[in-house]
């Protein structure tokens, strides 16, 4: 029995989501996530729904008085949880989305080591944000850092925790230019990350800053 995710994405990331409106790094960790998470995939399943119906209203057909209460009706009936398929669980640590990226799972990473025993593997990048596996052995601190943009973390493996809270696999974090976090792996497994930036982080101290160009963080 896997561990319920406790930290999952907001309706309005899955809404976007839905709608194509996210950048393939951001794409990726969504959809990473919802393979992972029950709650979210029923919502995300809620939504493509409505994304469908109103699709299918933009044709020119008069609306009847019941079409409000038929809307209501299909957007309730899409949403029970126990409705939401249930995709197979994976048999590595990559859900499906990701092993299609990847080309397999964690062996066919091609990891590069970016200081205290620490790996990044970027797996894409381009004007809309880049996404990367992060490899954190257990214990090890990343150095604190805030955001220009927006950062989409999903644990894989292991877990993490910082100033705020923790999160296990499955859990997604999102972080903002409000925040400033030290993220710690702890527990019995190295932590592995799926994370997804749309802008470069803002290191408070030198060594991270002056490593910045050559990690492309
Ligand atoms: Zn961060």
């Amino acid at each position: 029995m896997m561990p319920r995710v406790t930290h999952n994405l907001p309706d309005d990331v899955l809404l976007a989501y839905s709608a194509g409106q996210l950048s393939l790094a951001f794409d990726l960790v969504v959809a990473s996530h919802v393979s992972l998470s029950d709650d979210s995939r029923a919502r995300l399943e809620a939504f493509d729904a409505v994304g469908g119906m109103i699709l299918d209203e933009v044709e020119p057909i008069a609306l009847g008085d019941d079409s409000f209460a038929a809307t209501m009706a299909l957007i309730q009936g899409a949403a029970p949880e126990d409705c939401a398929t249930t995709p197979p669980r994976p048999k590595g640590v990559f859900p499906d989305p990701l092993r299609q990226m990847v080309g397999g799972d964690l062996d066919s990473v091609a990891w590069r080591p970016i200081g205290m025993g620490a790996r990044q593997a970027i797996l894409h990048s381009d004007k809309g944000g880049s996404v990367r596996l992060l490899y954190i052995p257990t214990g090890v601190a990343m150095p604190t850092h805030s955001h220009h943009g927006n950062e989409m973390t999903l644990v894989l493996q292991g877990a993490y925790r910082d100033e705020f809270d923790e999160f296990h696999r499955g859990d997604v974090e999102l972080a903002d230019q409000d925040l400033d976090h030290t993220p710690v792996a702890f527990g019995d497994e190295d932590c592995i990350c799926l994370a997804a930036t749309d802008d470069r982080l803002k290191f408070s101290s030198l060594l991270p800053r002056l490593a910045q160009p050559f990690l492309r963080i």
